[in-house]
C-alpha cells in the first residue's frame, strides 16, 4: 500500500509553499519591518508580562486586544477577531465556506496561501490574471463574479507580490454583484495609506483582514486581525481554536495599537519615503524595471535572470526573494524595503550586477 493514495488528488497536486532557508546580513525577502520593533513598545510589552500570570489561560476571547482593534480600524469590537497571524484567519474563513464544489476566485499572481488552502479543502479555484499592468483587471473580475458566482472571492490589497491596490469605488462595484463573500486582504494597508474598512458598514458581505506582521513589526509573535460583520465573524469563529493567541502576542499587539501614532506611524512614513527613493534608484538601472507598488515590497523587472540576481546579491549580502515562479513574473524578483543602509546595499550589489552586462 502506497500511504500516498490516502492523500487527496488535488493536495497531491499542489507545489508547497516553502521559503528558501538562505541567510543574509541584509534581509528584505519577507516584507517585514526593517526598523524593528520599538524601545518603547518593546520594554512596556514586557513591563505588562511581568505582571500577568504565565499559568493560567489566555483570556478566552481576547476582548481588550478586540476592543482596541475597533477603537483603531473604525469598527464595531462584535466585529474583529484576533488570530494567530492572519495566516490562521484566512484558513478559518476558508474553512467555514470552502468544501466539494465551492469555488473561490482569486487574481493572480498573488499571495500563495489562498490557493493552497481552498485546494487542501476541496473547492476550486478560479483565477483572473492581473492586467499587462500588473494591476487588477476590474473589468474581467467583474465579469468573473457575475458569471461564475463564486462562493468566495480573495484580493489583495496592496496586493502581494505586485503592490497593485484595488480602489474603494472598483471594490463597491464588486460588492454589489458578488453573491458570495468578498474578503480583501489589507496586510500592507498602513503603507498605503487607504483602507477598506469603511465599506464595512454597507456591505455585509465584506471581510478585511489585517496583520502585525508587516508595518507594526511583530511577524515573530504571530497576531493578525479579521473584521466582518458581527454575525460573519461569530460563524469564522468557529473554525479558530480556543486559546489561539497567547498572552504574550496579545499583550504586544495591545502595546502596539496604543503606541502605533507615535511610535510606528513615523517609522511607516520612513519606509514610504524609501519606497520611492528606491524606485526612482532602480529605474536608473539598465535592465531594471521597478513597477510601482503601495506596499513596503516592490517586484522589479529584469534583463538578467531573476535567479542570477538572487545569487548575485545573496554572494553580496542580500537576501531577496525570487517570484519568477509566480505566473506572469517569469523575469521578476522582489524586494522589501529595507532602512536607508539596507536599501543602498541593495542598490550597490545591483549596480554592480547589471554593470557586468
Ligand atoms: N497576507 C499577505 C498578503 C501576506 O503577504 C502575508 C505574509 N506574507 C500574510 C497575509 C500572513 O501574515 P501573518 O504573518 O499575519 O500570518
Amino acid at each position: 500500500m502506497n500511504p500516498l493514495d490516502k492523500i487527496k488528488p488535488p493536495v497531491r497536486g499542489l507545489r508547497a509553499y516553502t521559503l528558501a532557508p538562505d541567510r543574509a546580513p541584509v534581509k528584505i525577502n519577507q516584507n517585514e519591518n526593517p526598523f524593528g520593533v520599538p524601545e518603547a513598545v518593546r520594554a512596556e510589552t514586557l513591563r505588562r508580562m511581568g505582571r500577568r500570570s504565565w499559568s493560567r489561560y489566555p483570556d478566552f476571547v481576547p476582548a481588550s486586544l478586540h476592543e482596541r482593534l475597533a477603537g483603531f480600524a473604525g469598527w464595531t469590537a462584535a466585529g474583529v477577531i484576533a488570530g494567530n497571524g492572519s495566516n490562521e484567519l484566512i484558513q478559518a474563513t476558508l474553512m467555514v465556506t470552502v468544501g466539494e464544489g465551492r469555488r473561490v476566485l482569486i487574481s493572480e499572481p498573488t499571495f500563495a496561501l489562498y490557493r493552497q488552502v481552498t485546494t487542501v479543502l476541496g473547492g476550486d479555484v478560479l483565477s483572473v490574471p492581473l492586467n499587462e499592468g500588473l494591476r487588477f483587471d476590474v473589468a474581467a473580475l467583474r465579469t468573473a463574479i457575475e458569471r461564475e458566482r463564486p462562493d468566495v472571492t480573495i484580493l489583495c490589497s496592496p496586493n502581494n507580490p505586485t503592490g497593485c491596490v484595488i480602489g474603494a469605488e472598483d471594490l463597491e462595484g464588486l460588492l454589489a454583484s458578488a453573491r458570495g463573500l468578498v474578503v480583501v486582504d489589507e496586510a500592507y494597508f498602513e503603507f498605503s495609506g487607504r483602507t477598506v474598512a469603511p465599506l464595512l458598514a454597507r456591505h455585509p458581505n465584506l471581510l478585511v483582514f489585517r496583520t502585525f506582521s508587516k508595518a507594526m513589526g511583530l511577524a515573530g509573535l504571530r497576531v493578525g486581525y479579521l473584521l466582518a460583520a458581527p454575525e460573519v465573524a461569530r460563524e469564522v469563529s468557529k473554525a479558530v481554536l480556543p486559546y489561539n493567541l497567547n498572552v504574550f502576542s496579545q499583550t504586544a499587539a495591545e502595546v502596539a495599537v496604543e503606541m502605533y501614532e507615535e511610535e510606528l506611524r513615523p517609522r511607516v512614513e520612513r519606509i514610504v519615503a524609501e519606497r520611492e527613493r528606491l524606485f526612482a534608484e532602480l529605474n536608473k538601472i539598465e535592465g531594471l524595471t521597478p513597477v510601482a507598488s503601495r506596499a513596503n515590497f516592490m517586484v522589479v523587472r529584469s534583463a538578467v535572470e531573476p535567479r542570477g540576481v538572487y545569487e548575485g546579491l545573496l554572494g553580496r549580502g542580500v537576501l531577496i526573494r525570487d517570484v519568477s515562479g509566480y505566473p506572469m513574473l517569469r523575469d521578476y524578483f522582489r524586494v522589501s524595503v529595507g532602512t536607508p543602509e539596507e536599501n543602498d546595499r541593495l542598490l550597490g550589489g545591483l549596480r554592480e550586477i547589471f554593470a557586468g552586462g
